[in-house]
């Protein structure tokens, strides 16, 4: 079993670009957002539960998973969030299971957005890597990145565990307050901590 990071943060916070860094310096990385969108593709086995258990009104025409109309009900409704989790959470993560065995890498990051919401994972990562953030640079992203509302970014963060809760679960944190250089800079150092680290060496500083 290889080295196991559980890579979190907040919404914009830089998850997708910390993990695009460590994969080019030669980590294997394991997105469970991109996982759950590949199981609701059309004909994919989560949209065919979904289409069973929620009705057809709830896959676009071509077969998917319409993601729009799912987001609405699960916002307001908890118990339709819970069937939908149950549903593709089991999935994700088998094949993260299958994707962690499979690594040749000398070390697995797994980016889990509600890593700390959910608890998922946690049994399976050795450690806990958070990208932090101020949420007034959250806010900033998001709303730039997906034309999101001020409104709708705070909603999605309200719903999210604080940043100071998040933080008290890291055992490593890379602060992304800077700009891309700077962000690079920080993942390269974490990068050879996690190879250290990986054979057996030294503790992380
Ligand atoms: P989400 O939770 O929405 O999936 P994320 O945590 O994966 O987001 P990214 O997609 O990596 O975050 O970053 C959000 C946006 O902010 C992207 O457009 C990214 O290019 C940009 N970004 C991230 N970090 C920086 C930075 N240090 N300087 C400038 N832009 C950045």
């Amino acid at each position: 079993m290889p080295l196991v990071i559980a890579l979190t943060g907040g919404i914009g916070s830089g998850k997708s670009s910390v993990a695009a860094i460590l994969k080019e310096l030669g980590a294997t990385v394991i997105d469970t957002d991109e996982i759950a969108h590949r199981l609701t593709a059309p004909g994919q086995p989560g949209a065919h539960a979904i289409g069973e258990q929620f009705g057809a009104g709830y896959l676009r025409a071509d077969g998917a998973l319409d993601r729009d109309r799912m987001r609405d009900l699960v916002f307001s409704d908890s118990a339709a969030k819970k069937k939908l989790e149950a549903i593709l959470h089991p999935m994700i993560r088998a094949e993260v299971n299958a994707a962690v065995q499979a690594a040749h890498a000398p070390y697995v990051v797994i980016v889990v957005p509600l890593l700390i919401e959910t608890g998922s994972y946690l049994d399976l990562a050795r450690r806990i890597l958070v990208v932090d953030c101020s949420e007034e640079q959250q806010m900033a992203r998001v709303t730039q990145r997906n034309g999101l509302g001020a409104d709708a970014a705070k909603a999605i963060m309200a719903s999210q565990v604080s940043r100071a809760e998040r933080l008290r679960h890291a055992d490593d944190i890379v602060r992304n307050e800077a700009d891309l250089v700077a962000l690079r800079t920080e993942v390269v150092a974490l990068h050879r901590r996690y190879l250290a680290l990986a054979k057996g060496g030294s503790s992380p500083g």
